[in-house]
């Protein structure tokens, strides 16, 4: 099931209508900028509707699983995306300062969103800033050229001069 480019949250929630369907990564070029392969679907649900306030809004989720890049041996690792959405649609951004902060608001154009570029902004921040393998998932080649590139000092051989501070402001 395909969705629709554009959309009118309006037309939307005055109807309780709700979008259900897959989106592909590769035409979310903004995210796959910060991806390690372009391959993968995101599942997209959404349910509108008109709330108590008059505000139009829509709940819902988004599922992917993405390719980021290991910090620690710099090959791909999978990573699982599954956000809750409670979205409220506004005319401008000062409709979207007035928006309680349950909602993240979104901001229409002429009366509509462009629904890849939604998702996409709400992808980008689900995305942590670095993300590693778990315990020994690395490359051990990898990692072996990785870490011999890397010449930070090691924590454990030296201790932090401020925990050293610390430990004598409690002695005295
Ligand atoms: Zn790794």
């Amino acid at each position: 099931s395909s969705l629709p480019i554009y959309i009118d949250p309006r037309k939307y929630a005055n109807h309780e209508m709700a979008l259900e369907g897959q989106i592909s990564l590769n035409q979310l070029k903004e995210l796959c900028a910060a991806l390690a392969s372009d391959v993968g679907e995101v599942a997209v649900h959404l349910n509108f509707k008109v709330d108590e306030d008059r505000r139009y809004i829509a709940t819902g989720n988004l599922k992917t699983q993405v390719q980021l890049i290991c910090q620690r041996c710099m090959e791909p690792t999978p990573y699982d995306v599954d956000i809750e959405l409670a979205l409220a649609f506004v005319y401008d951004e000062d409709h979207a300062k007035n928006i309680s902060t349950e909602f993240d608001p979104v901001v229409m154009t002429e009366g509509e969103i462009v629904l890849a570029k939604m998702i996409e902004e709400e992808l980008l921040l689900a995305l942590p800033v670095v993300a590693y393998h778990d315990q020994s998932g690395c490359n051990p080649i990898a990692l072996k050229y990785a870490s011999s590139t890397d010449d930070a000092p090691d924590d454990e051989e030296n201790p932090n001069p401020f925990s050293i501070l610390a430990q004598l402001k409690a002695k005295s």
